[in-house]
């Protein structure tokens, strides 16, 4: 399948990309993994985009444009892919549109998964990321915690708090959100492709989301 996965910070585009994945062998995109690898291993997009993702911000288009112009174009997208994280505002919806027309691929389905707002600010203060680039894995201090040492039950690397998951950066990314990538919802339903799911649990946004696209 072929989807976009739009939703708030914490909405667990993630989550449900992953579960996906297993599904059916699309492969995850997710341009905030791809931007924290790069900041970790101090590439000179990690060192363009380092700055912006520490305060909350968005990366500029132009270098977001440039790794997805890359990146849809490898072979594992041929098994189709869930977009996470990308398109983050009307302009790369637009170049997006226009990058899909280039290579001849065409969207399933927009998935905007609604959560709301306390539910966002109560998983984001508490989730934990693996820290081993090539696992990631997500927890939840409260609902699905790491080790008692705070290791990852995959990998046994240490379970951190992100650099944008404190109080200050939360706040700006959920402005951030609101302001820029929110308006997507509405571009997505006037091209057709929009399906609002409205649930708190994984489970049930997966099954619909097969439906949507069966
Ligand atoms: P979130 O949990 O906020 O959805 P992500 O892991 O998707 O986090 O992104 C982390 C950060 O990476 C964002 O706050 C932003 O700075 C940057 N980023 C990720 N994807 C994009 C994008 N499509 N456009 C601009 N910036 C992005
Ligand atoms: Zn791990």
């Amino acid at each position: 399948m072929r989807i976009v996965l739009l939703g708030a910070p914490g909405a667990g585009k993630g989550t449900i990309a992953k579960l996906l994945s297993d599904f059916d062998g699309s492969v995850q995109i997710s341009t905030g993994d791809i931007l924290r690898n790069a900041v970790k291993a101090k590439t000179k997009l990690g060192l363009e985009a380092q700055g912006y993702m520490e305060r909350g911000e968005l990366v500029p288009d132009r270098l977001i444009m440039d790794i997805m112009e890359a990146r849809l174009q490898e072979p594992d997208c041929a098994k189709g892919y869930l977009l996470d994280g990308f398109p983050r505002t009307i302009p790369q919806a637009e170049e997006l549109k226009k990058l899909l027309t280039k290579l001849n691929m065409k969207l399933d389905a927009v998935i905007n998964i609604d959560v709301p707002k306390e539910v966002i600010l109560d998983r984001l203060t508490t989730r934990r990321t693996c820290s081993n680039p090539d696992c990631q894995e997500i927890y939840n201090i409260k609902s699905k915690p790491p080790s008692p040492d705070g290791k990852c039950l995959k990998c046994g690397s240490p379970a951190v708090q992100r650099a944008d998951e404190t109080v200050e950066a939360i706040t700006k990314r959920l402005e951030t959100y609101n302001e820029k990538t929110a308006p997507l919802i509405d571009f997505y339903a006037k091209e057709g492709l929009l399906k609002t799911i409205a649930s708190l649990s994984s489970d049930e946004i997966v099954s619909q989301i097969k439906e949507a696209v069966k």
